[in-house]
């Protein structure tokens, strides 16, 4: 009887610690600082913005977030690109398979959403994803549907805890909250206040840095509306300790290490 109670409890054991390593989300500890690095880190190794390369080494830095850009081709491929231009050609209005065939700098193929979650979510468990959805240069509703595309994939990848929406297009964050009404948003473009981001349902201010010194009321009135506070993109030392001192939830940067060495202090 003892002896089949005891191997009842290992089998638990074992069972309960299966269930833990085999998914990831169920340990994510989000790194405790506050930076973003703005399309990946890139810039001190030279790698090219928004590559899987530079994504990595955000995670390495054990960055709080990775950024990156999200648009769609022509067919209806969701690609990482910054710009509306890839080599030249308009990504809404070119097939993938045209884009793709021009390489980055470091010889990774233009990445596609899908093998940016993944690549996101090997060995991570502490930087988060943070996807712009760019609204489309076609017409608005065709932006609505990218935010649909983008969420409907992530949920499918299991990515919803590691993610993060940030867009420049109000409806977009709007459309995904239609579809994940737990996605945490930010708003990029400053130019609502954080009370009525709560009222909207938006997680998060992620504004210019100028916009809190045009609106510095709007730290506080973040604060108590439990509104998510971020700032872009922050690349100077003086800029930093503004916003660290006035505990930003997060710093988006083209310069990773130099505010890793600011937060030391
Ligand atoms: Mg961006």
């Amino acid at each position: 009887m003892k002896r089949e109670r005891l191997s009842f409890l290992i089998i638990s054991a074992w069972i309960t610690a299966c269930s833990f390593s085999g998914n990831a989300q169920n340990k994510i500890l989000f790194a405790q600082n506050p930076i973003v690095a703005h399309r990946g880190a890139w810039k001190l190794n030279n790698l090219p913005q928004n590559s899987i390369a530079s994504l990595k080494h955000a995670i390495e830095l054990k960055c709080a977030g990775s950024e990156f850009d999200v648009r769609m081709t022509a067919d209806e491929v969701l690609v990482i690109n910054h710009d509306q231009e890839y080599n030249k050609l308009q990504i809404e209005k070119t097939k993938y398979k045209d884009l793709r065939a021009f390489d980055l700098t470091n010889g990774e193929k233009l990445p596609t959403l899908q093998e940016y979650i993944k690549a996101g979510l090997k060995n991570n468990n502490s930087t988060r994803l943070v996807c712009e959805i760019k609204p489309s240069d076609i017409n608005k509703e065709r932006g609505k549907a990218v935010a649909e595309k983008v969420v409907k994939l992530v949920q499918k990848l299991k990515a919803e805890k590691m993610f993060v929406y940030i867009s420049f297009d109000y409806d977009i964050l709007k459309k995904v909250i239609e579809i994940d009404p737990k996605a945490i948003t930010q708003y990029l473009e400053g130019d609502k206040s954080p009370e009525q981001l709560k009222s909207d349902g938006i997680s998060g201010a992620d504004f210019h840095f100028s916009v809190y010194a045009e609106h510095p009321e709007w730290i506080q009135m973040a604060k108590m509306n439990k509104i998510t506070l971020n700032a872009w993109t922050v690349n100077e030392a003086a800029d930093m300790d503004r916003l660290i001192a006035n505990n930003f939830d997060f710093i988006t940067t083209n310069e990773p290490e130099l505010l890793i060495e600011k937060l030391k202090h």
